[in-house]
């Protein structure tokens, strides 16, 4: 087990996120599927390559609402991440851009012309999870989880997991309308057409 600091030089860029894009928080749904898209195309040009090696199966991303637990999921079988990478890529380089992220904001333009990324996930989610197994031949299952603070509390396990990445919202009392099938329904359809990978949507399997 390993508990850190995310890098941030903002001492908490959470509220921050959740005030200033109050009005458009619903792009986090867009933001999940492009880098679940990503890791899924990467995936294809590692195998083309002859990198990865063997059968990919089915690399359909998942989306799934749950209303009893309050939760929304994603799930990619794209190259998933190993420990290092969610320390480089979620602990750190996620939020390098909170300094040009204020910067941007004051000029009032930031709407609509920046990426907040997967931190935007915060501004519907009281915790957020991530269980992610990399292609990577002997690679480990990490778990990740945040509060909503600058604290991250990060883990190897044993525990089996598909290779690719699955995100869990644990949402915020104000964001319940995300665990409703028709609000995601409609968010696919507005933010996710013409994408290069199937988007699957269901129900949870009891
Ligand atoms: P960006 O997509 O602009 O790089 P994000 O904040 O959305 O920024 O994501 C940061 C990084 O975290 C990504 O570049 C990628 O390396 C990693 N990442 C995020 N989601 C996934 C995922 N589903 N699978 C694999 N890597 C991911
Ligand atoms: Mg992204």
């Amino acid at each position: 087990m390993k508990n850190g600091k995310i890098g941030v030089t903002t001492e908490n860029i959470f509220p921050v996120i959740k005030k200033f894009l109050y009005s458009d928080h619903e792009i986090f749904l867009r933001e999940l599927i492009s880098n679940a898209v990503d890791a899924t195309q990467k995936l294809k040009t590692l195998s083309s390559m002859g990198e990865a090696k063997g059968e990919l199966g089915d690399l359909a991303i998942r989306v799934a609402a749950d209303k009893e637990r309050k939760t929304l999921t994603v799930t990619d079988r794209g190259v998933g991440m190993t420990a290092e990478e969610v320390d480089r890529y979620i602990n750190q380089i996620a939020f390098s851009g909170a300094e040009e992220f204020m910067a941007k904001y004051k000029d009032q333009a930031i709407i609509g012309h920046f990426g907040l990324g997967f931190y935007s996930a915060f501004m519907v989610s009281d915790k957020v999870e991530i269980v992610t197994r990399s292609w990577k031949e002997g690679a480990r299952t990490v778990r990740w989880s945040c509060t909503g603070t600058p604290e991250f509390e990060m883990e190897e396990t044993d525990e089996e997991h598909d290779r690719g990445t699955t995100i869990t919202l644990h949402l915020a009392e104000d964001a319940l309308e995300y665990a409703e099938d028709s609000k995601i329904e409609g968010l696919l359809r507005k933010y996710c057409r013409f994408l290069p990978v199937p988007i699957v949507f269901g129900k949870v399997k009891e």
